[in-house]
C-alpha cells in the first residue's frame, strides 16, 4: 500500500460516490438536458449565494474560462508570482486570452489591496488596459495559505473602484472555508467567478465549477463550447460532486489535522529547516544538507510514502481523504526513524 502525498488529486472514488455515479440520471448537457448537471450547478450557485455555474472538466479549463469572459486581448490581468493560473496552466492566459500578467511578489501566494493599487495602470495609450484581478485560496505554492476575509474585501473595494473584476482560483476553497469559519456566501458576495475544483480535496475523480451572475455564466458556456469542454452525459461525473458537497466537506478538517501533525514531527528533525506555518492540509518544507529534497523523496519512497520535490530543497506533502489516521501514524514513526 502506497500513502500518496504528492497531491490531494490521487483520491479514488469511494464506494458511496461511485454508487452515486452509477445510479446517475443523465441526458445531453450540450443540450442542457442533464438533470444531474443541471442539479450540481444549481446547488453550486445556491451554495454561494450567486445566480448561476458552469461545470467544467478541469479547474484550468474554469480558470481559464473565468479569465476568457472577464478581458479582451492585451488587457492586463493582476495576480501573485505563484499564482497557478500563471505559472501552472500552460501559458493559459496569454494563449487563450490573448492578456498578459503582471505578477506580483506576495506573502505566501497573497497579495494585498496596496500592492494592487501600486500595479493599476493608468488609463494611457502605452498602457496595456489593467481588467481583472485574480486571487487564489487556498494558495497552493503559497502552503495552503488562506487570506483574510477583510483583506479580500479591500480588495473588492478597490476593484470596484477601478473598474476591475475580481476573479477567485478556489481550487481548494472549501479548505479554506473550513479552516476560517467563513460562509461561502462571503466569497459569492466578493467575486465576481469563482471557479472551485471538485477534483482536490472533496475527493472525485474529474469536475469543476465556476460560479457567477446569469449573464456571466451564459457567455462561460460558450467559450466552454469553444474551449471542447462540452461534456455530453457528464451527469455521470456531476453525480460525484452532489455527493462530495453533501458528504465530503466536513471532513476536510481531518485533513487538516493531519497536516498540522506531519509539520509538528518534521519541526523535531534537524534535516528540516524551515516550515511554512500550516493553515489547511498542504505541509511545503525545506530540507537541509542531510538530504536534498529528491534524496528525502527517494528515502520516503522506500517506506512506501510518497512526497513531491518542489525545488531542490523544497518538498511538499499534501493530506487528503485516502489518508487515514493509522498512515499517519506511520508516517510519524517513519519521519521520527529519519
Ligand atoms: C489544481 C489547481 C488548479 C487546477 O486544477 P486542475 O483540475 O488540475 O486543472 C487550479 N488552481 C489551483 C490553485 C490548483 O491547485
Amino acid at each position: 500500500m502506497t500513502i500518496d502525498f504528492r497531491s490531494d488529486t490521487f483520491t479514488k472514488p469511494s464506494p458511496g460516490m461511485k454508487a452515486a455515479m452509477f445510479d446517475a440520471e443523465v441526458g445531453d448537457d450540450v443540450y442542457g438536458e442533464d438533470p444531474s448537471v443541471n442539479e450540481l450547478e444549481l446547488t453550486a450557485a445556491r451554495l454561494f449565494g450567486r445566480e448561476a455555474a458552469l461545470f467544467s472538466p478541469s479547474g484550468t479549463m474554469s480558470n481559464q474560462i473565468g479569465i476568457k469572459v472577464h478581458t479582451r486581448p492585451g488587457d492586463e490581468v493582476i495576480c501573485d508570482a505563484q499564482a497557478h493560473v500563471y505559472i501552472y496552466e500552460g501559458g493559459g492566459i496569454a494563449f487563450n486570452s490573448g492578456a498578459q500578467v503582471k505578477a506580483l511578489v506576495g506573502d505566501r501566494g497573497r497579495i494585498t489591496a496596496a500592492q494592487i493599487a501600486n500595479a493599476i495602470n493608468p488609463d494611457d495609450v502605452h498602457k496595456a488596459r489593467t481588467s481583472l484581478v485574480c486571487l487564489e485560496n487556498t494558495s497552493n505554492r503559497g502552503g495552503g495559505a488562506c487570506y483574510d476575509l477583510a483583506a479580500m474585501q479591500e480588495i473588492k473595494d478597490l476593484c470596484t473602484t477601478n473598474n476591475l473584476k475580481l476573479h477567485l482560483d478556489g481550487a481548494r476553497l472549501f479548505n479554506a472555508l473550513v479552516a476560517t469559519g467563513a460562509a461561502a456566501t462571503d466569497y459569492g458576495r466578493l467575486f465576481d467567478s469563482i471557479s472551485i475544483c471538485l477534483n482536490k480535496g472533496l475527493g472525485c475523480p474529474i469536475g469543476s465549477i465556476l460560479i457567477g451572475d446569469a449573464d456571466y455564466i451564459k457567455q462561460a458556456r460558450r467559450i466552454r463550447k469553444v474551449f471542447g469542454g462540452g461534456m455530453r452525459q457528464a451527469g455521470y461525473m456531476a453525480a460525484a460532486g452532489i455527493y462530495a458537497l453533501e458528504n465530503n466537506i466536513g471532513r476536510l478538517a481531518t485533513d487538516h489535522q493531519h497536516a498540522s501533525a506531519l509539520a509538528n514531527k518534521l519541526a523535531t528533525k534537524d534535516f528540516v529547516t524551515d516550515i511554512m506555518p500550516v493553515e489547511t492540509n498542504i505541509v511545503i518544507f525545506t530540507v537541509n544538507g542531510k538530504y536534498t529534497a529528491a534524496q528525502l523523496a527517494a528515502v520516503l519512497r522506500e517506506k512506501n510514502i510518497r512526497c513531491s520535490p518542489i525545488s531542490p530543497t523544497q518538498v511538499r506533502m499534501v493530506t487528503h481523504l485516502d489518508i487515514s489516521a493509522a498512515m499517519i501514524d506511520y508516517s510519524l514513526q517513519v519521519i521520527e526513524s529519519l
